[in-house]
């Protein structure tokens, strides 16, 4: 047992643990249902929110056209586009269940103060699916703090819990350095692993060329997702789901920073050009299929290069047909001072590129649709949009996988209860990343995270206050 420090609160009713979008949605949830309710966010309040501050839009299900959202997404498709990706690694009650709350999630949004806008041009094509928040993920996150504080939600900041006690699947206090809170109920909501390095390490190991692949992983979001609490929760004895070495993975600008560098650190011009790893060798179809559909594979293939980095090279022609970057690319007027500017071996480089110039096959390039651009006789190929690399100015980036969130974590049902050995808990409740390795076993469809953090943090909110208030009940009886 720890000393004890002080108490500086009576028993609340709910513990939210985390800072982001699915302990937002769980505090408010709680704090409407009449419960007293404490946040605890491990990040100062200048980096609140995790992950969620770095996100643009969540996936709606809906029948018709809806404000923000064009034509239809029925339940069906959601489904079946969550069953490819997921290749049926994924619970079909409780990923039915997120799919359906989103379509009824967002007049609640609204009254705390989120805000939609349609989608902009150049963000994947997710008009249809995709409901983007006006300001990002950090006015949502602003707005649901402010929400929050006007409610009545005790929100505290540089409090990160370091352990969970529980007894006989109850929980019972959380301990954040020598102080112990207790509380009647507590939701979980404290993010993947995906900020702690050295658990990314033993989780990617060693590689046949004795690399540690993760030494060369760059964090897209927040630093404070250390899994603390999954470690914590492991060691309880709480029902784990999950592959360790499963996340979502993105190639982005090696030049982004360790953690934090969110969405602009994204390079969207794979499809338009051509990718050789640092021995200047191409190793994957660049034109496989749209780009929204691929973006997330290329993270996962530059992690398996030697160093784990790739360059997409490009040449005018693909200028103005990508979102740009926020770091320019490398330019050069010729393919020669491109290699050595990059620092790749400039004769297998001016071979490959040789090779792929000739192997083009080029019809009608759109890159609207999957066009007759191909190549032939070219290993691996370039199923689409392939036009030689022929015209100046050149241009290069160099991509390191970029982590977004990892999928192990706690195992749960429909009313988001952690569970010890099959049994649910009846006063602990999980949301958000740290459970959505139960509607993600692998894979990713762009804007799912925050459909399941909104989707279980408010059912966690609600069963945590209601687990709360019938205690009470008890007590007073
Ligand atoms: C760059 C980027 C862009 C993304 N874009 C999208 C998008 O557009 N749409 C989408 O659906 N998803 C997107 N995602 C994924 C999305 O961010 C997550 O699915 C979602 O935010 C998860 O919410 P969460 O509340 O579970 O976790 P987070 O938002 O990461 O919140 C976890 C919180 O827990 C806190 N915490 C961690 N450990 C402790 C501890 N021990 N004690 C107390 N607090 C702790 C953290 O500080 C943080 O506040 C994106 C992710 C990134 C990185």
């Amino acid at each position: 047992m720890r000393p004890v420090g002080r108490f500086s609160f009576q028993m609340i009713d709910v513990l939210v643990i985390g800072g982001g979008n699915a302990a937002l949605c769980a505090a408010l949830m709680a704090r409407e249902a009449g419960a007293s309710v404490l946040l605890l966010e491990a990040a100062p309040r200048e980096w609140r929110g995790g992950n969620s501050q770095h996100t643009r839009n969540l996936r709606c299900m809906h029948e018709a056209p809806q404000d923000v959202l064009v034509d239809a997404y029925p339940e069906e498709e959601f489904w079946q586009d969550l069953l490819k990706v997921t290749g049926g690694a994924t619970d079909e009650k409780l990923a039915r269940l997120a799919i359906r709350a989103s379509s009824t999630c967002r007049d609640w949004m609204r009254r705390h103060g989120v805000h939609f806008q349609p989608s902009l041009s150049g963000t994947l094509h997710l008009a249809r699916t995709n409901a983007f928040f006006m300001g990002g993920g950090k006015a949502l996150v602003n707005a649901y703090y402010r929400s929050a504080e006007a409610l009545g939600v005790q929100v505290r900041y540089e409090s990160p819990v370091d352990a969970i006690e529980v007894k006989d699947g109850r929980f019972v206090a959380a301990w954040v350095g020598s102080e112990r809170i207790e509380a009647k109920a507590c939701v979980l909501a404290a993010g993947g692993f995906e900020s702690n390095l050295a658990w990314m390490r033993e989780a990617w190991g060693q590689n046949e060329r004795g690399e540690w692949p993760a030494d060369n992983f760059l964090i897209r979001g927040t630093r404070f997702n250390q899994g603390v609490l999954i470690k914590a929760m492991m060691d309880a004895g709480a029902d784990i789901i999950g592959d360790p070495s499963q996340s979502h993975c993105v190639a982005i600008d090696a030049r982004a920073p360790l953690y934090d560098g969110g969405i602009c650190t994204r390079v969207d011009c794979v499809s338009l050009g051509v990718m050789v790893n640092r021995d200047a060798l191409r190793f994957y179809d660049e034109g496989e299929d749209f780009w929204p559909k691929r973006y997330a594979i290329w993270g996962r293939l530059v992690a398996k290069q030697a160093g784990q980095i790739g360059y997409c090279l490009i040449d005018s022609k693909a200028i103005g047909r990508f979102m740009p970057p926020v770091f320019p690319g490398v330019q050069a007027q010729t393919l020669g001072e491109l290699a050595a500017s990059l620092g790749l071996p400039t004769e297998p480089f001016l071979r490959t590129i040789a090779d792929f110039n000739a192997a083009c096959r080029v019809g009608s390039f759109d890159h609207t649709v999957l066009d007759d651009c191909h190549t032939e006789g070219l290993i691996p190929a370039k199923s689409h949009w392939a036009r030689p690399i022929d015209t100046p100015p050149f241009f290069g980036y160099a991509l390191r996988p970029g982590i977004t969130f990892t999928y192990l974590g706690l195992k749960t049902d429909e009313h988001a209860a952690v569970h010890f050995g099959g049994v649910p808990s009846a006063n602990l409740f999980v949301a958000g990343e740290m459970m959505a390795g139960n509607v993600l076993g692998q894979g990713y469809t762009a804007g799912v995270g925050m459909s399941i953090g909104t989707a279980f943090g408010r059912i966690a909110g609600t069963q945590a206050a209601a687990a709360a208030l019938q205690e009470m009940a008890h007590a007073a009886a």
